[in-house]
């Protein structure tokens, strides 16, 4: 059973401002889920969650994160500039890109921000643009092959364009170490949407261990180990949702059995959550506006991939719930669509539902991470808004949706769309 943070009620009242489809965000369920995340790793004095910006690049909601303690995970100039606005220390900017232009690398030194590089080769590039190299560095990791765990979730990292192998690992550090560097960072990603709480703590068992090597090998100081993101939510019903606290446990275990007996129990732990720090704390709130029998029965909602990814581009299951017809039956076959002209725009397919009526409001479960920021403009459909459900129960326009003229605004080359909307 899956509940929504809203009821039908409040909908509707934001409604009557703010057309649908839109993205609603919980700032409690936000703060609360930042909070048991600083508990989980409090027992590690330096433990740190980097935002990864990329989820929900909304200033709003960052500055809600930041000030439970979040730093923030860019990959992009813009990213950086988000982080830039809210003021943030450098100390709390990590930047781990991949493919990186040099004037994205020329913006996060600017920002002091902590570079993770993604390779080697990095090494010169990053110093022909920005000369002088700071004193703390991070560099991520690839093992290579397949990462396994007890339930089966697996994933390829052999097969990942990410990170550098443990030989460029070391020689990476003696490269940086002799061009000034001081303190060093490991990073790794190895599997995304892990729903199990055993993820974390394998995969900082094998970076606490490369972390001993790499120090006796090169006799660097390696200051914190980022395990990235990949900690995953339930999307489906059935899914038991991660217990954070077991899985900070689980990560102190590792860390009392490898690196305080190497002489290592300074080492900060660095997390770079996305969907976990959001996901469930998001909902894309939609209006049924079509019903059409063919040889299925399918609902047209009001919103589409454009507004949410996922279905479309990876089959993701999203959980829906229609609002005030929670405790209603579920008795009917539903396919439920977007309006691209594309087939595979349906955020449910062959979904039991109860009984659709036009008007009703859809509660897409899930949607707060990787949800609004993956959304793009195909066949010129206009972003939806972001509007955040405050604790106090107040609502705020945190964005406003796109207009014809915002699509447009890139023709400025083009007479006619000069004064569109004006
Ligand atoms: C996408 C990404 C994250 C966040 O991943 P989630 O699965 O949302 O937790 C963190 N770090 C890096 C480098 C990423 O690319």
């Amino acid at each position: 059973m899956k509940n929504p943070f809203t009821t039908l009620e409040t909908v509707q009242k934001i409604a009557e401002k703010i057309p649908t489809p839109f993205h609603l965000y919980d700032e409690k369920g936000i703060r609360e889920n930042a909070r048991a995340v600083q508990k989980a790793f409090s027992w590690n004095q330096g433990f740190r969650e980097y935002f990864a910006v990329k989820a929900t690049p909304n200033p709003f909601i960052m500055k809600i994160l930041k000030e439970e303690g979040c730093g923030f995970d860019c990959s992009s100039a813009t990213e950086l500039m988000l982080s830039e606005a809210l003021d943030t220390p450098g100390e709390y900017i990590m930047f781990s890109s991949n493919d990186t232009p040099a004037r994205e690398y020329a913006l996060a030194n600017r920002l002091n921000a902590i570079i993770n590089l993604d390779d080697i080769t990095h090494i010169p590039f990053l110093e022909e643009t920005i000369g002088q190299l700071p004193t703390t560095m991070s560099m991520r990791f690839n093992p290579g092959g397949t990462f396994t765990m007890s339930n089966g979730i697996m994933d390829n990292p052999g097969d990942a364009k990410y990170g550098c192998t443990k030989e460029q690992m070391a020689e990476g550090f003696r490269q940086l170490a002799a061009k000034g560097v001081e303190h060093f960072g490991i990073h790794a990603f190895l599997a995304s949407n892990t729903v199990t709480n055993e993820y974390y703590p394998k995969l900082a068992g094998q970076l606490f261990e490369l972390a001993v090597e790499l120090k006796k090998k090169t006799g660097v100081h390696i200051a914190f180990i980022n395990l990235s993101g990949g900690v995953g939510i339930p999307y489906r019903p059935e899914e038991e949702a991660n217990d954070i606290l077991a899985i900070g446990e689980g990560v102190r275990k590792a860390y009392q059995e490898i690196l305080e007996p190497a002489g290592m129990g300074d080492v900060a732990i660095y997390t770079e959550m996305g969907r976990y720090m959001l996901g469930p704390y998001g909902a894309l709130i939609t209006k049924a506006i079509h019903e059409k029998h063919i040889y299925k029965e399918y609902i047209g909602v009001d919103a589409c991939a454009v507004n949410l990814m996922r279905p479309a581009m990876y089959g993701a299951y999203h959980h829906i719930t229609v609002l005030g017809k929670e405790d209603d039956p579920l008795d009917h076959l539903y396919d439920i669509t977007g309006s691209l002209c594309e087939n595979n725009d349906k955020f449910a397919v062959d979904r039991m539902m109860p009984k659709i009526r036009m008007g009703d409001y859809l509660y897409i479960h899930d949607t707060g991470a990787h949800g609004y920021s993956m959304g793009y403009n195909y066949n010129g459909k206009l972003k939806s808004a972001e509007v955040l459900l405050k604790e106090d129960g107040s609502c705020e326009l945190i964005r406003r949706a796109e207009t014809p003229k915002d699509y447009f605004a890139t023709f400025d080359c083009f007479e006619e769309f000069r004064h569109l909307g004006e």
